[in-house]
């Protein structure tokens, strides 16, 4: 499941370090509307004043037509636009930016630029598996034109993770072709637990201004993106651009278009301001709910640095309660690190790993809390063993255990097996009940050892019996 390697020692300092981000080694401009981030001095590390807001920015480049010095200004202006995300396409960032800091390869072919994620000072993993629960293994994400989506994972000082997406439609030779299947296969991702806070932005060559014949399937691809669960932020942000007044759209307050690009050969011609809207961002309910502002930027008046307009937004991350969230054993893992420690993170980690190695289901609930249930999926049936949640302990499933172990006698013998663990205690009377221990008296390979031959016995013994059961039918 991808845990094994990692030693909890790196994940405890890392913890341990977890820190304010970095402050980028460029100045960057303050719009007035931003809040201001908190001043720090060099040494402040924990308790830092979360920044609230995050901000992000798309915008094609338009590398392959621009000299060296209309993208190292493009570069330039980029870095000046203050965002925390930059969603980047026909781009290739150059050897200054840091690998770390950038999810990027080239589509290929005919193409020798792509499209990136790139953070300025927020940790940054790329996604490339989603893993649902439609299936056991994991989906790899990147099937059409890989190098034209970029995915990564974020992660603001204040609020959950967020899954952030540069999407680019490539022509193929029209972007009808090609765009149902790429969001096809970001599907996955959305029935996972990277899908729940998403933001998706790019230059997806379509436009629906126009009259056209083919406007009806342009809209379909807009309506995929927002059938995975986004919205259009330049329809629901609270602040948002005045739309283009001469827009032919014809869809009344439902018009969001502005312009966004301007393709050189309308210079001079009647169509030079027409809402060419090529570039949009969506966001994940929750999210799209904290956009407070979408804009143009406007560091590139005369379009010199691309025939494209870069999109930012913000969003404001401040005091929420808890959301109910949805689980993996990653966010589990992390969680019981979190708030337990690296001990209780082994614990969790090496259960899971059991769970996988017997073949069990590994069943998680999207809650405010987690809690995962090692479940043996049986022919006809299922048997409870223990669950597992991150407010620290595991939870004995006895109420619910069926055949062989239904019956008392068959519970008491394991009830016994366990107490013999220091620590744990369960009285006789909690046979049809629910019993707990906590994490913390598993700790060490002695005591899990112990804890999971008792349920090793409890899969083996169910499996026989079911065995057993369907010979003689
Ligand atoms: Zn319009």
């Amino acid at each position: 499941m991808g845990l094994g390697g990692k030693t909890t020692g790196a994940a405890a300092s890392e913890l341990g370090a977890r820190r304010c981000p970095a402050t980028p080694g460029v100045a960057r401009e303050h719009p007035s509307s931003r809040k201001p981030r908190a001043l720090r001095p060099e040494s402040f590390t924990l308790e830092c004043i979360a920044m609230t807001t995050l901000r992000i920015a798309t915008w094609n480049q338009d590398h392959w037509k621009r000299n060296p010095a209309q993208r190292e200004a493009a570069w330039t202006r980029l870095e000046a636009m203050g965002a925390d995300v930059a969603l980047l396409q026909e781009c290739v960032p150059p050897n200054s930016v840091g690998r770390e800091r950038v999810l990027w390869r080239e589509i290929g072919g005919t193409r020798r630029w792509g499209s990136a994620v790139l953070s300025f000072g927020m940790r940054l993993e790329e996604i490339t598996h989603a893993r649902t629960k439609y299936a056991r293994h994991a989906y790899a994400l990147q099937q059409t034109y890989p190098g034209a989506v970029a995915i990564g994972r974020v992660h603001p000082p204040s609020g959950l993770p967020v899954t952030v997406i540069s999407m680019y439609g490539v022509m193929d030779p029209y972007v009808q072709t090609t765009l149902f299947r790429m969001v096809a296969d970001l599907i996955p991702l959305f029935d996972s637990v990277d899908g729940r806070r998403v933001i998706l932005g790019g230059d997806l060559n379509l436009e629906t201004a126009s009259q056209s014949p083919e406007r009806p399937r342009l809209l379909a691809i807009l309506g995929s993106i927002e059938s995975l669960g986004l919205e259009n932020l330049f329809k629901v942000a609270k602040e948002r651009p005045p739309v283009s007044p001469s827009c032919p759209c014809e869809t009344g307050t439902s018009c969001f278009h502005v312009q966004t690009h301007r393709h050189t050969s309308f210079i001079g011609t009647e169509r030079e301001q027409f809402p060419a809207h090529l570039d949009y961002l969506f966001a994940s309910p929750e999210l799209a709910a904290d956009c407070t502002r979408l804009w143009l930027d406007d560091g590139d008046p005369n379009w010199e640095m691309s025939d494209h307009r870069a999109v930012l937004a913000e969003f404001d991350l401040s005091e929420r309660p808890d959301p109910v969230r949805r689980w993996d054993e990653r966010s589990f893992v992390e969680q019981v690190e979190r708030t337990h420690g690296a001990e209780a993170g082994w614990v969790a980690r090496n259960a899971l790993d059991w769970a996988e190695k017997h073949q069990l289901r590994i069943a998680f609930e999207d809650a405010i809390e987690g809690q995962w249930w090692a479940q043996l999926d049986g022919p006809n049936e299922l048997q409870w063993t223990f669950s597992m949640r991150t407010g620290g302990d595991l939870v004995i499933q006895f109420q619910h255990m069926r055949a062989p172990f239904a019956d008392s006698t068959a519970k008491d013998a394991l009830r016994s097996r366990l107490n013999t663990i220091p620590g744990v205690a369960i009285p006789s009377e909690r046979l049809g009940g629910r019993p707990t221990i906590p994490l913390s008296a598993l700790r060490g390979p002695a005591h899990l050892g112990t804890f999971l031959d008792v349920f090793t016995d409890v899969v083996s013994q169910t499996r026989s019996y079911w065995d057993s059961n369907q010979k003689s039918r």
